[in-house]
């Protein structure tokens, strides 16, 4: 797989080198030089899960992994389900938080902590640490996170060998949930409570790369969401949301792209609505994607016909989503640039909270519990989609992570997930840190 700098474009790289960098020159994002298609789509939605998803990657990155390493970091990534439940007649929900920190996001994070090993372990055999100016072969995930992705990466990377993940959090401005969930790993894993905001756990971090002494000794990576290796894995929850579309729909069924769902996506830095784009352009039958975002409305303006404008990000129920400058939206208008496709395909709607609590409370009388960022996706389906359409919404985390919030609005209790359950049981371990770069660096360089 071949990938250029979408601000660049004569620089190019392999997906390995992609993966290891994250960004190219002056941030650009990486974009593939080339979206294989896969034909015989039937076929490939009747084979199992992991079989399909083999297959998905493969058309990727085929040229760059024996298919044993494939498989076996498939099967390694992808230990949960990915369920399409049906809310009502013509309405689903795929249910994306049935990994261990109960978001999305362990399916991104999981699979790309495979890539990563896979990396390190391949550069330890080739003897490339022989270089005396490349002090180790040692790679560090350095990351900040507001929540979710530090839990995810962490749990993703937790006793992978070559690699150490240092996460950093602003201190006592995440639920204890979110916060225990990777300060009770240990092992390879460490968290550092930073006395000050996110933003300032983002300026560090940014501060850390450009760093010489932390990159030598360290070989850092920010594993952060723009990260091609997790777009990869998400690509094949699409796929295995058609396949259970199509076997719930029974014999005599024919799948088109009239008869294919609509697939509503709740959206913050937009790499999960990238990731459906792919997999449509793959050639999957999708009727069309909708960008359902909450308050933080920069790409539904844009649709709907306004100046990209970015406004201040503004505080919210489905947190995970107060991004106003989405950093994949180039990545997305690149899809539609070169498939040809028109914009206006893409249908992009805002959520306000009081609508975000009705959805909630509305799924419920279909018998469904969900959390504030599929309530945002359902809602833009009960706004945008016809009756006689099929539809799909992404639910992207399990309402126990947005315990306080779900019981507030259903004023019914929200059961724990025994993962979630036995974590709280366990000791947290960190350090703290003010918001002061020497401190961190002086912190890292101990490790
Ligand atoms: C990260 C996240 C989102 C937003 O996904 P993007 O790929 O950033 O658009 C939605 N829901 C949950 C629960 C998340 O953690």
């Amino acid at each position: 797989m071949q990938l250029y700098n979408l601000k660049h474009p004569d620089q190019v790289v392999s997906f390995k080198e992609a993966s290891i960098k994250g960004l190219g020159k002056d941030r650009g994002l990486f974009f593939p030089t080339h979206i294989p298609q896969l034909d015989q789509i039937d076929e490939l939605l009747q084979l199992d899960f992991l079989t399909r998803c083999e297959r998905v990657v493969s058309a990727w990155i085929g040229d760059e992994f024996e298919p044993v390493i494939i498989r076996q970091m498939v099967e390694r990534a992808f230990v949960f389900d990915a369920p399409l439940v049906k809310v009502k007649d013509g309405l689903h929900s795929l249910e994306l938080f049935h990994g261990p920190t109960l978001a999305f996001k362990d399916f991104g994070a999981r699979f790309m902590a495979q890539v990563l090993s896979r990396i390190a372990s391949e550069n330890i055999a080739d003897g490339t640490p022989d270089d005396p100016n490349k002090s180790t072969n040692k790679m560090t995930i350095l990351t900040a996170t507001s929540g979710d992705t530090g839990a995810a990466v962490a749990d993703a990377f937790y006793q992978i060998d070559n690699i150490d993940v240092v996460v950093l959090y602003p201190d006592g401005k995440i639920s204890e949930a979110q916060k225990r969930l990777f300060t009770t790993l240990g092992d390879n894993i460490s968290a550092v409570a930073i006395k000050s905001d996110f933003d300032a756990c983002q300026r560090l971090v940014k501060l850390a790369f450009e760093d010489a002494d932390i990159n030598d000794e360290l070989g850092l990576n920010s594993a952060n969401s723009i990260n091609i290796s997790r777009l990869l894995a998400q690509i094949c929850y699409y796929f295995e949301a058609v396949a259970q579309f199509v076997q719930q729909q029974g014999p005599g069924f024919v799948l088109s792209n009239e008869t294919a769902p609509v697939i509503s996506v709740p959206s913050g830095n937009f790499g999960n609505l990238t990731a459906g784009l792919f997999a449509k352009a793959m050639g999957l039958p999708i009727k069309h994607f909708i960008a359902a975002t909450n308050s933080n409305d920069t790409v539904p303006r844009y649709l709907n016909g306004q100046n990209w404008q970015v406004n201040p990000t503004v505080a919210t129920m489905s947190n995970a989503m107060d991004v106003s400058d989405p950093s994949n939206w180039p990545r997305v208008e690149a899809i539609f640039e070169k498939m040809g496709w028109s914009l206006d395909q893409l249908k992009g709607i805002s959520i306000n909270e009081a609508q975000t609590q009705a959805a909630l409370l509305a799924l419920t009388e279909h018998g469904y519990m969900a959390e504030p960022h599929a309530a945002v996706a359902f809602d833009a389906i009960r706004q945008l989609v016809g009756d006689s359409e099929n539809a799909i919404f992404l639910a992207t985390a399990h309402p126990a992570k947005f315990k306080e919030v779900v019981e507030s609005v259903l004023k019914t209790p929200v059961k724990m997930p025994e993962k979630l359950r036995l974590a709280m049981e366990l000791e947290s371990h960190f350090e703290h840190c003010e918001d002061d770069f020497p401190a961190l660096k002086s912190l890292l360089l101990k490790h």
